[in-house]
């Protein structure tokens, strides 16, 4: 397998995201990095359990941390289950389940300012998602109704205009 090969397969494996941030290669506008989860200087090897893609910074903070103590480890975004040891809070920061959650995130700067920016981009994305498909619900709703009968059908056709000047809202806001 060539550098190359192999350098896409990491790519696949990870979604095209850092293992340890979640940040996307399109977000960082570069291709990432390929980091040793265990160093090959404390024995790691090059089999692909070992290979997590991975960003400029995070690599940083990583460096060639490893712990003999398993309780001590960095989790591994693939074998282990994040979410038993980390959750996203409302304001975009990353808390600590576990121990070793806490460990995770301190070591690798989780809660850095240019990360909680972007979990809070991509929540306020989200939520408008879900109100543009509820809007469009409701729209197709109203539609289907006034459809079938016409009474209040200048109650209904209003309701649909201020329906639409908030979709136009949100399409602005883009
Ligand atoms: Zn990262």
């Amino acid at each position: 397998m060539s550098a190359q090969q192999r350098l896409q397969r990491v790519r696949e494996r990870f979604s095209y995201r850092c293992g340890y941030c979640g940040v996307a290669e399109h977000e960082v506008g570069a291709l990432l990095e390929i980091d040793h989860y265990r160093p090959l200087s404390a024995g790691g090897g090059e089999e692909f359990e070992n290979l997590i893609y991975c960003c400029p910074a995070c690599n940083r903070f990583k460096h060639d941390y490893w712990s003999e103590d398993e309780s001590r480890r960095l989790l591994h975004p693939l074998l282990d289950d994040l979410s038993l040891h980390l959750q996203e809070l409302e304001d975009g920061q990353l808390a600590a389940l576990t121990p070793r959650g806490a460990l995770h995130i301190e070591l690798l700067h989780l809660n850095r300012a240019s990360l909680v920016k972007l979990r809070q981009i991509r929540r306020a994305n989200q939520q408008r998602r879900v109100r543009w498909l509820q809007i469009r619900t409701e729209i197709l709703q109203l539609l289907h109704e006034s459809l079938q009968e016409d009474t209040f059908l200048q109650e209904r056709e209003e309701r649909i205009i201020h329906l639409l000047q908030q979709v136009l809202a949100l399409t602005d806001s883009d």
